[in-house]
């Protein structure tokens, strides 16, 4: 069985999830934004061997820490999707802006696209790309256990910002109920911020998204 669990990091409290295979307990960490102490000991605690690291997007909350971990545990980073290229070189910047802990940017060992796969021991999940809160965001779907772990495209309540360089409001619509929506009602998705829900409820409630 696929397991995960959400460690809330960075001060904006960005939902870094650590993913791993309870057979053999490989682990991924998907969006290790910073406090890397913090995602060490959950691994740790979970008794979960870190393999690679997955990015949804390069905004510094979510990839601030992923140059540091990768080459401390000798890690590939597979993800985002090309079209983030410039917010991986902005990390530098971005921190300074923030107030975060210095960042660098990092290479992937693999970018992603639309209809790509990401394998975790026996376990696969499929990409989709979902541009609009940045170009180059992906999200990452489990159908085995019905989760999606959708970064900063759709919250609780709400949806991603489309204010930033390159973000785009229309698409972010359509990569909501194009590629997220067919997911299923059922689904839970684990958001980049705050609770979880699923995407039937957002269907219905929410006030962006609603009655798509
Ligand atoms: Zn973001
Ligand atoms: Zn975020």
């Amino acid at each position: 069985m696929l397991q995960y669990e959400t460690v809330p990091v960075t001060p904006f409290q960005q939902n870094c999830s650590i993913v791993w295979c309870d057979e053999t307990m490989q682990g991924a960490v998907i969006d290790p934004g910073g406090d890397l102490p913090v995602l060490e000991d959950a691994c740790k605690q979970l008794g979960v061997t870190l393999e690679q690291i997955w990015i949804t997007h390069a905004h510094i909350d979510h990839a601030g820490a992923t140059a540091d971990l990768a080459e401390k545990l000798n890690l590939p980073i597979i993800g985002p999707h090309p079209g983030d290229q410039f917010w991986i070189d902005g990390l530098p910047q971005a921190a300074a802006n923030y107030r975060f802990p210095p960042s660098r940017p990092f290479t992937p060992t693999r970018w992603l696209h639309d209809g790509d796969t990401v394998t975790l021991g026996k376990h696969t999940l499929q990409v989709r790309h979902c541009p609009g809160h940045t170009p180059g965001h992906v999200v990452f779907y489990s159908p085995e256990i019905k989760r999606a772990f959708v970064g900063d495209v759709l919250f609780a309540g709400s949806i991603g910002r489309t204010d930033f360089p390159q973000g785009n409001h229309e698409d972010l619509i359509n990569s909501i109920t194009q590629r997220l929506w067919p997911m299923g009602d059922d689904t839970v998705f684990i958001p980049g911020h705050g609770p979880e829900s699923t995407f039937g409820r957002e269907r219905v409630s929410n006030p962006y998204v609603g009655g798509t």
